[in-house]
């Protein structure tokens, strides 16, 4: 347990004045040890680190949330890391939408040529006090309709079953830091509780996926309410009209890149 976590925003879709933004997520967590969690979708999170005095080689520790472009592209510029993953971060997936690929732009060899990867579905403790989350399992009804527009080369759907998030114990309870939150937020939340051990969820912070004012972003608050989440963080893939319906429910600043946040 630490008693506080500081999140450098490296990459987000906002930014303040002298900060470049993209849509892409790129956080570094400094809590019993430095994490840098994704890398967005190119160099920017590097460059918005070396305007903040921030040393990317000095960090040892990647997490990447899920295998998406906006989240992994940045692993290009990662060197003489070990870097947390799921096993199939680096599925080939498309977009049903715009027929794009959406993965992640470096492939799994040139990056371990560089790197250890350490690949789970499980949990894994990076500190006593920093988990990396693992697979999600999506147990909550209102998120079990989580399907995505996504699929995989051979067309067969892609639930994004990859999509995984940090949680750091601290003496104010759990904050859950989530990537894109394509296994629903609430059952990021709830896995972070079950592993942790520890109900108390003091914050959530990250992309959410929620678009629209709707019944399911009503039930995401009444669910954070419920269990006492005070700090409520949206950004990232989360709209600007969901970010404004959190903040009239919960404490915590819009985010923006350049942001120091400390909780
Ligand atoms: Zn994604
Ligand atoms: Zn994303």
């Amino acid at each position: 347990m630490v008693t506080s976590l500081k999140i450098s925003v490296l990459s987000d879709k906002q930014a303040l004045c002298g900060y470049g933004s993209e849509h892409g997520l790129s956080f570094l967590v400094e809590a019993d040890k430095r994490v840098l969690f994704d890398t967005g979708a190119s160099d920017l999170f590097i460059r918005n680190a070396e305007k903040m005095g921030i040393d990317i080689d000095s960090v040892d520790t990647v997490v990447l949330s899920h295998g998406h472009y906006d989240h992994g592209n940045g692993l290009q510029w990662i060197d003489g890391k070990q870097i947390v993953m799921h096993p199939d971060a680096f599925a080939t997936r498309i977009s049903g939408r715009s027929g794009r690929n959406i993965s992640i732009a470096v492939s799994r060899q040139t990056l371990e040529s560089r790197n250890k990867i350490i690949e789970t579905k499980e949990p894994l403790w990076i500190t006593e006090s920093i988990v990396y989350l693992g697979e999600i399992q999506r147990v909550l009804p209102f998120e079990q309709e989580c399907s995505t527009p996504f699929h995989f080369a051979d067309g067969s759907p892609d639930p994004v079953a990859d999509d995984s998030a940090l949680a750091v114990k601290t003496a104010n309870g759990l904050i859950v830091i989530s990537g894109c939150a394509h296994a629903g937020i609430c059952n990021i939340v709830e896995q972070a509780r079950r592993v942790a051990q520890s109900d108390k969820v003091y914050g959530v912070i990250g992309g959410f996926h929620l678009t629209t004012v709707d019944q399911r972003l009503e039930q995401t608050i009444t669910y954070l309410k419920n269990i006492g989440c005070e700090i409520v963080m949206p950004s990232h893939c989360t709209s600007d009209d969901a970010i404004a319906e959190f903040h009239k429910h919960f404490k915590g600043e819009t985010v923006k890149t350049g942001m120091v946040i400390e909780l």
